[in-house]
């Protein structure tokens, strides 16, 4: 896949706009906190775009009664950070050492997931040089950290 410099913003920007209307139909109400003047990260458009999807999905259906999506950015010299959190049900602690492995699923509804998204933001993620990691209370809700390596500036 190409890589380019990539506005971590304007993709969250691009993804949130294009499921606003179905995070709405499931009462998710979206709030987002971007920082300015982010640095770029070299990338993978598509595969960015593949993995806030992913994990927007799992919010969504980790919320089936409605919730709250916060979406949020911030930044250093080398790396911009990304959260992705819910107030949805939670990863129980004796799973959260397995989500990431490929086919791992709570899900009975196979047309929601067969253990696929996680595994494939982990290697896409990993691929960028990047780190994906998750902090998640049942009954509480789930927050991941996704950081990826800012570009060099050129001199
Ligand atoms: P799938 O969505 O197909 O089940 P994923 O790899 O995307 O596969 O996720 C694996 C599992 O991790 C899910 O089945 C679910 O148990 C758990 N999970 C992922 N994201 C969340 C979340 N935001 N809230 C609660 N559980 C989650
Ligand atoms: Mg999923």
């Amino acid at each position: 896949e190409e890589r380019t410099p990539v506005d971590i913003n304007t993709i969250l920007d691009e993804i949130l706009l294009l499921h606003e209307k179905q995070l709405w139909e499931h009462s998710i109400k979206v709030a987002h906190h971007f920082a300015e003047g982010l640095g770029k990260v070299n990338a993978s458009k598509n595969q960015l775009r593949q993995v806030f999807l992913n994990l927007i999905s799992n919010a969504r259906d980790a919320m089936p009664e409605g919730g709250r999506l916060t979406v949020a950015t911030e930044g250093d010299d080398y790396f911009v950070h990304v959260t992705v959190a819910d107030n949805g049900v939670g990863i129980k602690k004796e799973h959260l050492d397995l989500i990431f492995e490929t086919f791992f699923t709570t899900k009975t509804d196979s047309v929601k997931g067969v253990g696929l998204g996680l595994s494939v933001c982990y290697g896409f993620i990993k691929d960028h040089g990047g780190d994906i990691k998750v902090d998640s209370r049942t009954g509480e809700g789930t927050t991941f950290t996704i950081s990826l390596p800012v570009c060099r500036q050129p001199l």
